[in-house]
């Protein structure tokens, strides 16, 4: 019994220390004292939650069926999204994961899906960071709905950043510059990601996949402008 006790003194020093120096904060606007997310901010984010899918019509090589959580012009989607670009919030991961479960009974191909990816960073943004977001959503997702995750691109070729570039170009820059880990046998593969704008770098992930032989490739993203 005394152990015990000497262990709750313990954890709750601990705790009362955790909290001086890392206080629980809303991930989405930092207001002390919410994890992880305020009132307001969850009111918010379940308000602008209305995952839709999409069906990809686009021509060879890009995938199959998409589905996105949000529209990327919500404001508070698009800084927390930016906020887990520059720091390390495992809260982001885990409500993304969270609306993503429940997007889950909305899109027939989850049912179908067989192995899960993420579209990997540019090496130097992985670097500045320190990770890589798609892909602790990627295995966040899979650990919450029971998912085999599976690092199925690996970025071989160099590219610069999508942001400066536009239409044409976009594809220009990521033609070729993945290849897939292994050969498929008729999987079919989800791959995971955390914003999707022109779509150029899922199209052409779905390429490879398709190339390296899966069946079909389904893509799910936070955030679709
Ligand atoms: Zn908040």
């Amino acid at each position: 019994m005394g152990l015990f006790e000497k262990q709750e003194e313990r954890r709750s020093l601990k705790e009362s220390l955790l909290f001086f120096f890392f206080p629980p904060k809303c991930a989405a606007c930092g207001t002390i004292g919410y994890e992880p997310l305020c009132e307001e901010c969850g009111r918010a984010l379940r308000e602008s939650f209305d995952p839709q899918r999409f069906l990809c019509h686009g021509g060879n090589g890009f995938a199959d069926e998409m589905m996105r959580l949000f529209p990327y012009d919500q404001p508070l989607v698009r800084r927390m999204l930016l906020d887990w670009k520059n720091n390390d919030y495992a809260d982001l991961e885990k409500i993304f994961t969270f609306f993503a479960s429940q997007a889950k009974s909305k899109g027939d191909f989850f049912k179908s899906v067989d192995t899960v990816t993420f579209l990997p960073r540019r090496k130097e943004t992985r670097h500045k960071v320190g990770h890589d977001q798609a892909e602790l959503f990627a295995r966040a997702f899979c650990r919450a709905c029971e998912y085999p995750f599976e690092e199925l691109l690996l970025r071989t070729g160099r590219s610069v950043s999508q942001h400066s570039l536009k239409g044409e170009d976009r594809e220009k820059n990521v033609r070729g510059i993945f290849q897939a880990a292994r050969r498929l046998r008729g999987e079919n593969v989800l791959l995971v990601d955390d914003i999707v704008t022109t779509g150029a770098g899922a199209r052409e992930c779905a390429r490879v996949l398709k190339e390296a032989g899966a069946m079909k490739v389904f893509v799910l993203c936070i955030a679709h402008s």
